[in-house]
């Protein structure tokens, strides 16, 4: 479960995030969409707390933090744990080039659980297999296709066993041809239960794979509804115009 209250977020005199508030129960799919600049990966990199917010509170399952003037910061391990049970994905995979692939799955199980390298090789296969690259587990990753790498990077989140996995423009840097099967493997954690925020361009995608669209504009919720609902028939002017581009 997330759950974000009234949270803030300025750049200098710049308000990224002006006053956003967003539930997503345990289970759910909300799909992230708006323009350039709306602040969609501030929002989602505030939720993991990789930017700290300035104002507000978020709840992820029974982990809360408030954030303003008068409190403390989170301290970087509060910080560093939190973090590791928020799966991210990015646009460009990051992962450790000079680590195989099983190296990289078995990382943060390994350096930020702790877990004996035996339990974290396990770990780390049942994670490769549900993305179906367990046959890949001895290669380096520039030996992998954009699509492969990305279902590593996913299969890496998820070795943490996370309480939510959130996905910014992943599939954003990689060639027409090698989407879908990122975006199968998103789906297919979904259907399996996963709580998850997706930002994403892909607006059929968007409506097939959430329960919830929410559309973001200028730093505000502008829509927050049904997936198809606000994809085929949204109610702002702000959507409607923002969604014309794509048809
Ligand atoms: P896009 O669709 O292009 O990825 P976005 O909705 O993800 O856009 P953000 O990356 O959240 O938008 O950025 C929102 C605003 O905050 C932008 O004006 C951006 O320039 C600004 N911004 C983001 N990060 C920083 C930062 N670290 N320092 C200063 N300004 C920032
Ligand atoms: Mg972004």
């Amino acid at each position: 479960m997330i759950e974000i209250t009234a949270l803030r977020k300025s750049y200098g005199d710049l308000e990224v995030l002006k006053e956003i508030n967003l539930k997503v129960e345990t289970g759910g799919v909300v799909s992230l969409i708006g323009p350039s600049g709306s602040g969609k990966s501030t929002l989602l990199r505030c939720i993991n707390l990789l930017v700290v917010p300035d104002d507000g509170a978020i709840r992820v399952g029974k982990t809360a933090f408030s954030f303003g003037q008068a409190l403390q910061p989170p301290r970087s391990r509060t910080l560093a744990d939190f973090r590791s049970r928020t799966g991210m994905v990015f646009q460009n995979f990051n992962l450790f080039p000079h680590m195989s692939v099983l190296e990289n799955v078995m990382e943060a199980p390994v350096h930020v659980r702790r877990l004996p390298k035996a339990a974290a090789r396990d770990m780390a296969m049942t994670q490769l297999e549900k993305v179906g690259l367990a046959d890949r587990a001895a290669q380096m990753p520039e030996t992998l296709s954009g699509g492969q790498k990305q279902r590593v990077a996913i299969a890496r989140a998820l070795a943490m066993e996370p309480e939510v996995m959130l996905f910014d423009e992943a599939t954003s840097a990689l060639d027409p041809e090698l989407v879908g099967e990122v975006l199968q493997t998103m789906q297919k954690l979904a259907s399996d239960g996963m709580t998850m925020v997706i930002v994403t361009h892909e607006i059929a995608f968007a409506r097939d794979v959430a329960d919830r669209v929410v559309f973001m504009r200028d730093g505000y919720v502008v829509e927050d509804g049904p997936a198809r609902e606000v994809i085929e028939n949204p109610k702002s002017e702000a959507t409607q115009s923002f969604l014309s581009h794509y048809h």
